[in-house]
């Protein structure tokens, strides 16, 4: 299970102070424009609090008037006063509810949208090293705890040390030497609230890297189900799964034993300071210093000083983890987008489609270069064809060439303008790509093709895929073009998906087109329908293939020999084969595994290979096309 994005260890105690520091400027751009509801939920929370203590401040009036000096008259205006004060701090609850809390969802709605966009616009390398289920989570849970912020629990923490400060007053002029005991014990309080806030906040942020790293390992089984059935993984997808929920069980463990330790200490010290109290105001009554009523007040109030104080470990908690997710998420959304870099700025219009790589090395990371000097010219309106094996770097160029990636040295132009100038959003809305994977959303048909320009017209999509070929097959099902094909198009075959994808395509219009050919043999049918709907797409475009059918690479006005990372060959089908080159050598070995694959022995000698196979786009001979790589 590899770690979270943006993962590493948890920090370590030491340097805890540092990152609260870095973490509490976020928590105020997201509190101060909301300053308005906060101090009203203060507002509602004090009157909360101070209503709070009409009940023991009574108690002392019950005892030493109505009790102690009989004055009965007194009773019913006290309860009066009792009731009234029970009322209001209902109605401030129910306020703070109404408010605090529905601002926190708002808040958490927000961060999770700005936390979405802002992932969409990081670059592909940023994907490539990140785990999918992982970043879900960070999107959905890290912004969880951001409710304790906002909602009730930065207000309850504020509320608490009002009344705690409140109580100590009263309690001062009752007795200033129990007083001072109380205030011993909420010193001893607060070493160890500020001892527990440094054990539990790692914690919690290892737990939300582990939250992460386990539903990103599920969704990754989940999603790739039938090659876990394939390979019958079900046992080992669920024994990595026990390992992960082992690990994060362990660490709620620490969290529940580092909270009862808490509890535990919390509670020795009441019962300490309260024997403590006890004995002090019982000596205290006897000799008359103070009256019965002032020790069960002071008792009350004593309570209203360590229920605060108690709560305070509470909030300080939740608070704790509201900053660990903070952190987490800020992480994420200080990574700088694609979109932002301070080198594409440069403005371009419809481009012609001359694309040329200059002397362009790529390396993924530092250490290994995977492309090394590539150079070659590709026309407006031409086809480039890429063949080579596998991890030769095909896909690489192509990566370069859609700007997921900007070369490590060189440089890629369009209409000559070098490529890491330009802004993305000019350049991609003139790119197509079409896919051996074909990538469908779990939404209808049309919604599907649409995906490339949702603003286009219900007559383009109906032209696109009849060009296409998607209405013979949409035509059949009984919701027509309002089909939903299921999660990544489950529900379609193969060749339905591509003529999707090729509709797509059409519908964008663009000036450049990248495809990566599917190697799935088709059957014959649909075959031919896909390479019609080609045809139609190449047309006028600047395309680049990944090529694996004979029948691009026979048509394309130039194929390019990729090995290990370097052009080796450079020309057309005929050219190439007249080298007797590394393309002659590839193209006859394919060709005579062909013989092998389709013709009985003796068979193939009767006419050269080359003449079944069918050029692209042309129906006809239906030899069934050798594979190229
Ligand atoms: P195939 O035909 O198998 O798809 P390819 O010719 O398209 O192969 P590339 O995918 O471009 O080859 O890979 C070229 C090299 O770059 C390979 O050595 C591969 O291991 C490496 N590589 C590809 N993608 C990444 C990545 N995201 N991070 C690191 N290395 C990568």
């Amino acid at each position: 299970m590899g770690a979270g994005p943006g993962g590493g260890s948890a920090r370590a105690g030491g340097k805890l102070d540092k990152s609260w520091r870095e973490v509490w400027p976020h928590a105020w751009e997201l509190l101060k424009p909301r300053w308005g509801m906060l101090a009203y939920g203060f507002g509602l929370m004090l009157v909360n609090r101070v209503c709070g203590l009409v009940l023991p401040t009574s108690s002392k009036y019950l005892i030493d008037n109505v009790i102690g000096h009989k004055q009965v008259n007194l009773l019913l205006p006290i309860l009066g006063i009792v009731l009234a004060a029970t009322a209001v701090q209902g109605l401030t609850t129910y306020g703070l509810a109404q408010s605090l809390s529905k601002e926190a969802q708002r808040l958490i709605n927000e961060l999770r949208r700005r936390v979405q966009a802002h992932l969409a616009r990081l670059p592909v390398s940023f994907y490539d090293k990140s785990n999918t289920g992982a970043l879900v989570s960070r999107v959905m849970s890290d912004v969880e705890g951001v409710r304790n912020l906002l909602g009730t629990g930065l207000v309850q923490f504020a509320g608490s040390i009002v009344t705690a400060l409140i109580a100590l007053g009263l309690l001062w002029r009752i007795s200033p030497a129990m007083t001072v005991v109380a205030v011993g014990f909420v010193a001893a309080f607060s070493w160890t609230i500020r001892h527990s806030f440094g054990v539990l906040r790692p914690i919690f942020r290892e737990r939300r890297m582990l939250n992460a790293e386990v539903t990103g390992r599920l969704t990754e089984s989940i999603a790739g189900v039938r090659v876990v059935k394939g390979y019958h993984a079900e046992e080992r997808e669920a024994a990595v799964f026990r390992g992960g929920l082992d690990k994060l069980l362990q660490n709620v463990f620490r969290t529940l034993n580092a909270a009862a330790a808490m509890d535990l200490s919390s509670r020795v010290l009441v019962g300490v300071v309260g024997a403590l109290v006890w004995y002090m105001g019982v000596t205290r009554v006897l000799s008359g210093a103070i009256t019965l009523g002032d020790l069960v007040v002071f008792n009350l109030y004593l309570g209203l000083l360590v229920a605060p104080v108690t709560q305070i470990v509470g909030i300080g908690t939740q608070l704790s983890e509201a900053m660990a997710g903070l952190e987490r998420t800020y992480e994420l959304l200080h990574m700088t987008p694609e979109t932002e870099d301070a080198r594409r700025q440069r403005h371009i219009g419809r481009v012609r489609g001359e694309v040329a790589f200059d002397s362009v090395s790529f390396a993924y990371d530092e250490r290994q270069e995977v492309l090394h000097g590539i150079s070659f010219r590709a026309a407006p309106g031409t086809m480039t064809a890429l063949v080579g094996p596998s991890g030769a770097g095909k896909s690489t160029v192509i990566g370069l060439l859609a700007a997921f990636y900007t070369p490590t040295a060189g440089v890629v132009r369009v209409d000559g303008v070098d490529l890491a100038e330009v802004r993305l959003e000019d350049y991609r809305n003139q790119l197509g790509v079409v896919l051996q994977e074909t990538f469908l959303f779990d939404g209808s048909v049309r919604d599907n093709v649409l995906f490339s320009r949702p603003q286009a017209s219900e007559a383009e999509v109906q032209r696109a895929c009849a060009i296409a070929h998607v209405d013979e097959f949409a035509g059949r099902f009984p919701k027509g073009y309002d089909t939903v094909v299921g999660e990544r198009g489950v529900k379609l075959s193969g060749g339905q998906r591509q003529r999707i994808s090729i509709a797509r395509a059409i519908l964008a219009d663009p000036a450049i087109l990248i495809l990566d050919e599917a190697t799935s043999s088709l059957d014959s049918e649909s075959e031919a329908l896909i390479q019609e709907g080609l045809q139609y797409l190449l047309r006028g475009r600047t395309t680049f293939v990944i090529a694996h059918r004979l029948s691009t690479i026979r048509a394309a006005d130039q194929i390019l020999v990729l090995e290990a990372g370097r052009v080796v060959e450079c020309g057309t089908h005929g050219e190439l084969l007249a080298r007797e080159g590394r393309y002659f050598e590839l193209y006859t070995r394919q060709q005579g595994l062909e013989r092998n694959r389709f013709l009985a022995p003796g068979e193939g000698e009767a006419e050269p290979e080359t003449e079944k196979v069918r050029v692209a786009g042309g129906g006809g001979e239906e030899m069934p096309n050798p594979e190229l790589y």
